[in-house]
């Protein structure tokens, strides 16, 4: 029999009526045996996540202010759910009591972000009558806070080997000694991905609020086409350059594990969402280019020196200034004579004049130069190998609309084109980089 594990985001699960249709969609296919979930989400958009209630709940009783009121929110919520779906014999009460009695003693702030997802879990597990794991103990992290591998696959694996059909709570797990240690926010994704490695699961699926990913931001471009496949090379393109779905530390179980994970709707489980796969085949791509994405807020830093060519190392100490610094660099294009590095604007700001000066004295530049305002574009897709004139009718597209380009990098994989562009021309440039691929 094959296995699939189903990962349920917070807006998912934010009500009653969001649980029954991910109870539908579990139902619908006896494969979906390990499901993952979140605590409960936004229901309308000024509404507030319980995973930010607990939160909140967590400095008041730090900073020693009455959290009371808001853990009232939070059995609320819970409550809520319990009473339109039935579910009367839920010890919620008592399970309020103990996050009350934590908030009364010396809080741990991990333990509390942690008791959206395992309530939730909790319920979600009665209500689809499935096994309710725990992963505190199972999904384990080291001393210096980072995740055990090994030792979760192992001991996650043989603890779900036992049970038929589980629901795992998302987000958090354990130091070796049992301390609950959350992932980052949105870390549930993370979870599916570990539950998925570790049952060897066919298919991860991850169900949210969207039809998958689309080839641009909709808030530039209107009406963006789907995308339905995409490898995770070009995920983790798109990805850096803000276009995420997902946690970006959920593909590496997964990836590493060869198992494919599928993006779907749970508001519209008809569509086929976006499958994330390891290699694509030729049919799969329906365009020679996969998405387009970007940032802005980047800065280019200049220089050039005549003969920089003859002088090996050049480029090498630069970079060397830059990680004194704690710089990481996004780009560095060079000329015979000139190199231009791309980095963060945020981060280079606070320590630019010591950068610029140790640049002066130890590379005796001719001319240094920074610019700031700078957008990155990433156009992105396997298919630009096989394809003679995608970068050319970028340029055109760009050029088209009058656009200045300030940098222009090509890697060498050819999975991507990186336009900088002034941060005026951002939208502009994607709009029009949009209509020329995909029309
Ligand atoms: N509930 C957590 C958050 O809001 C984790 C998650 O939903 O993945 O970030």
């Amino acid at each position: 029999m094959s296995i699939r594990v189903t990962k349920f985001g917070g807006t998912s699960l934010a009500s009653a009526e969001q649980f029954r249709k991910v109870k539908d969609i579990i139902m619908s296919h006896p494969d979906r045996r390990y499901v993952v979930a979140s605590a409960p989400g936004k229901r309308f958009s000024e509404d507030i996540k319980v995973t930010d209630l607990l939160n909140s709940s967590f400095r008041l009783a730090a900073s020693g202010e009455d959290f009371h009121p808001v853990l009232q929110k939070i059995h609320d919520r819970f409550f809520d759910i319990l009473t339109e779906l039935e579910i009367l014999d839920f010890p919620l009460d008592e399970e309020i009591e103990i996050i009350a009695a934590h908030l009364g003693t010396s809080p741990n702030a991990d333990y509390l972000a942690s008791r959206g997802e395992y309530l939730n879990s909790k319920i979600l597990a009665r209500f689809l009558g499935y096994t309710f794991v725990d992963p505190a103990g199972l999904i384990l992290f080291d001393d210096n806070g980072n995740l055990d591998s090994t030792a979760t696959r192992n001991k996650l694996g043989s603890r779900l080997s036992e049970v038929e059909r589980a629901v795992v709570a998302g987000f958090y797990g354990s130091y070796y000694d049992g301390t609950v240690k959350t992932f980052s926010r949105g870390g549930s994704d993370i979870t599916g991905s570990l539950v998925a490695m570790s049952v060897k699961a066919d298919i991860y699926e991850n169900w949210t609020d969207v039809s998958g990913m689309l080839a641009a931001d909709p808030r530039i471009v209107e009406d963006p086409a789907p995308i339905e496949y995409i490898s995770y090379q070009e995920l983790r393109e798109l990805s850096y350059m803000g276009a995420s779905v997902l946690h970006e530390d959920a593909v590496f179980p997964v990836r590493e594990s060869g198992i494919p994970i599928n993006i779907r709707n749970t508001n519209r489980p008809e569509d086929p969402g976006t499958m994330i796969m390891a290699k694509l085949k030729p049919e799969m791509s329906r365009n020679t280019v996969t998405g387009i994405a970007g940032k802005k807020g980047f800065s280019i830093i200049q220089i050039e020196k005549a003969l920089m060519n003859n002088e090996i190392g050049y480029v090498a100490k630069l970079l060397g200034i830059l990680a004194k610094y704690e710089i990481s660099f996004d780009h560095v294009p060079t000329g015979i004579d000139t190199v231009s590095v791309v980095v963060d604007t945020d981060t280079l700001q606070p320590v630019k004049r010591e950068v610029i000066h140790e640049i002066f004295t130890e590379l005796e530049p001719d001319t240094l130069f920074v610019e700031n305002g700078i957008s990155l574009i990433a156009v992105v897709g396997l298919g630009m190998i096989r394809t003679k004139g995608v970068a050319a009718r970028t340029l055109k597209a760009i050029s088209d609309a009058d656009i200045n380009i300030r940098m222009l990098d090509q890697g060498s994989s050819e999975l991507n084109i990186i336009l900088g562009v002034n941060d005026n021309d951002y939208e502009k440039a994607i709009r029009s980089i949009y209509h020329e691929l995909w029309s």
